[in-house]
């Protein structure tokens, strides 16, 4: 069997048996990704030899018995995650030979397990997108139509899975950007809590809302990925003190006495009636797993895209602001005084949509407009989160489409940011209340593309999440299926 079409944990059971070692099963995905990859283009970076020598390294623990479930596990990582020297861009020119002196929590963690850091990989610049076309590296195709976009921002992460280039990869999701490219190619996708992964080393988009989460191809295998990045970390004071659940032990075959809300507001009267009629017959299969369907309301559900870009852009606005061509990154040539080095630097270095943010942010903070935008958005925000709190006294989890649509062509909205924010219609609210979500596939168009279902629960409830997605992949297929390359 080629290794590289197992899952997560088909391949451990293959490194425990000795059928396969951690140097070939690395070889594998490293000779795929130099074959599709020039297509696909999902990794921004590929570092064979950092990845051969931790997959050497690998051998050595698997021989000794000392293995965690990820040693020899080959990985991808979203290229927002800094990787001690090994270049990290955020898919922007301010980055693009930017070399970290340090290592984020997060790759940390997965080293320390034995995992296997293939590359990194593409990405809107600095995670703003829905497309994965603002990359200065150039756009990622979606592996079931190369004319398509693969979503975003973790466009990369996500064309790896689906076309088989990793075992797992990490994403991060401000707004979406880890469930809405699931969605879109095919593959399973969870936003932890806010602050269940640690952010330390994660370039910062909007403070507030970033969470980094992993992607595979399945429920199970993720809450192998989750067991390892989930805890508390002193470097990152949002980071969360609770107890770190058996992902893993926790996964669910039936669902009895689950009580699953649908909110009405999720369902609106120009949703894609293939999307309506794959979330009906995922209903379908729920109840028969046991669990029951409530309707539920979400009121405040509308003002979502106008709230998320209040407060995210007024982040970024803030966060951005060290990109100034003095410590690090680029900086433009010959400035002639210090206003123009900035100036330059800033126009140069950043694409168009990043500095269309920057602007939006600023102007929402500057004085006069302040107490107008931000502080009002941030009041809607708490509204938008008290409305998960009341919908989760009468139900336990929540479900919802991901997206309005599925994959779109290339180019088409790159031009009409408004149509793109739209994307994110149904990720957005759950990063403002900071609960944990996911995205599965449920179905297909009649293009044979995708179509991703959306879990929400409490917060801190990520195994509840999970035992939904593994039980309803116990009963489907969809999550099995196979772009042809
Ligand atoms: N698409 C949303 C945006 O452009 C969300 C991005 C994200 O989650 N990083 O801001």
């Amino acid at each position: 069997m080629d290794p590289t079409q197992s899952t997560l944990v088909q391949a451990q059971g293959l490194l425990r048996t000795r059928q396969i070692s951690a140097v070939e099963l690395t070889q594998a995905f490293l000779e795929r990704i130099d074959r599709i990859n020039p297509v696909i283009n999902a990794y921004i970076t590929v570092d064979h030899d950092g990845a051969l020598e931790a997959a050497r390294a690998a051998d050595r623990c698997l021989r000794a018995g000392n293995a965690t479930p990820l040693t020899g596990i080959p990985i991808g990582v979203k290229d927002l995650f800094c990787t001690e020297n090994v270049r990290t861009t955020c898919g922007s020119r301010m980055l693009a030979n930017f070399r970290p002196p340090y290592e984020s929590t997060v790759t940390r963690r997965l080293k320390e397990a034995g995992a296997v850091i293939l590359g990194k990989t593409n990405m809107d610049e600095f995670a703003m997108g829905s497309s994965n076309e603002t990359s200065f590296f150039g756009p990622v195709r979606n592996p079931w139509d190369i004319g398509r976009i693969p979503g975003g921002s973790s466009g990369g992460s996500a064309a790896a899975l689906a076309a088989h280039l990793a075992l797992a990869t990490i994403g991060s999701d401000t707004g979406g950007s880890i469930r809405q490219p699931a969605a879109l190619t095919g593959i399973s996708g969870l936003k932890p809590t806010y602050g269940r992964i640690s952010r330390y080393g994660m370039i910062a988009f909007a403070s507030s809302l970033d969470q980094a989460g992993p992607l595979a191809r399945d429920a199970a295998d993720i809450a192998v990925v989750l067991q390892i990045l989930a805890g508390h970390d002193p470097m990152d004071s949002t980071s969360i003190e609770a107890d770190v659940p058996d992902y893993f032990n926790t996964l669910a075959n039936r669902l009895d006495g689950l009580r699953i809300g649908i909110p009405e507001e999720y369902h609106p009267d120009g949703l894609d009636p293939e999307i309506r009629c794959a979330l009906k017959e995922a209903e379908r299969v729920l109840l028969d797993l046991g669990a029951s369907i409530i309707p539920v309301s979400l009121p405040h559900t509308r003002y979502a895209i106008p709230t998320y870009y209040i407060i995210a852009p007024a982040e970024a606005s803030s966060n951005l602001a060290r990109y100034d061509g003095i410590r690090f990154g680029y900086r433009c040539q010959e400035p002639k005084d210090l206003n123009d080095l900035y100036t330059r630097t800033r126009s140069e270095g950043f694409g168009p949509e990043v500095r269309r943010r920057i602007m939006l942010g600023t102007y929402v903070l500057s004085s006069g407009y302040y107490d107008a935008y931000y502080r009002k958005a941030q009041k809607v925000r708490r509204l938008i989160a008290q409305d998960f709190h009341q919908a989760f006294e009468a139900v336990d989890l929540l479900l919802t489409p991901t997206t309005p649509g599925t994959a779109f062509p290339l180019g088409e909205r790159v031009d009409d940011p408004v149509a793109m924010y739209l994307s994110d219609i149904f990720t957005i609210n759950v990063n403002l209340a900071g609960l944990p979500g996911m995205s599965i596939p449920c179905g297909v168009d009649q293009r044979g593309l995708p179509i991703g279902m959306q879990m929400i629960a409490p917060v801190l409830k990520e195994e509840r999440v999970l035992a939904t997605a593994h039980a309803f992949q116990c009963a489907t297929s969809w999550h099995q299926r196979q772009p042809e390359l």
